[in-house]
């Protein structure tokens, strides 16, 4: 008996460590998660096992994949030329839910933070330089319209103009300090119709 109590323990500590979950919401979810069947619940821990074993970075632009490449850069109808730059992967979800733009993308994985101890080393910096070439015809950046996400795109675009790309940045639209990923479909195509150059 005490094993199945040190058990269920042991599984609202593991809710508790996700982001923005409190105390009666782990053990509200560990319940849940007790009530499913023996079959739901070997699904929900597979999903999370299989998530950690199958899902890497794409070769190209770093975003997750499963596989070599990710599906954006897998698509022969993507517009190779226009690379929009963004911290994280989430950001590409949101863009891509505005179904209107067809370049591909570069994550980041992270924002320039000296404060954090985050150099241009800790990010995919070296990968986005590796793929100019004379195809690349304009970087957006992306990047949230936060101080690091605003001196991490003065950054790149200072690396990247002389290589003789036309570098633009988001015309927000999107309001200071808030996050990408949160804002809506229109409010983000008119972000990237507006954008203007670096
Ligand atoms: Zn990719």
């Amino acid at each position: 008996m005490s094993y199945e109590v040190a058990a269920l323990a042991r599984l609202i500590e593991q809710f508790e460590r996700l982001p923005g979950i409190g105390r009666k919401t782990a053990q509200r979810l560990a319940f849940h998660v007790l009530n499913l069947s023996e079959q739901e619940a070997k699904a929900f821990a597979e999903a999370i096992a299989q998530a950690h074993q199958k899902i890497r970075r794409c070769s190209v632009c770093c975003n997750l994949s499963e596989g070599e490449l990710c599906p954006i850069c897998a698509r022969s109808g993507r517009d190779k030329s226009t690379i929009c730059v963004v911290e994280d992967p989430r950001d590409v979800m949101a863009i891509e839910r505005t179904h209107e733009y067809n370049g591909v993308y570069h994550v980041l994985h992270g924002v320039i933070s000296p404060m954090n101890g985050i150099g241009p080393e800790e990010l995919t910096v070296k990968e986005l330089l590796a793929r100019m070439n004379s195809d690349v015809k304009e970087v957006i950046m992306a990047t949230n319209p936060t101080v690091e996400g605003e001196a991490t795109a003065m950054y790149l675009s200072r690396l990247l103009k002389p290589l003789g790309v036309a570098v633009s940045r988001l015309a927000y639209g999107v309001p200071v300090g808030a996050d990408l990923e949160y804002a809506d479909e229109v409010t983000l195509l008119r972000a990237i119709e507006g954008r203007q150059e670096l």
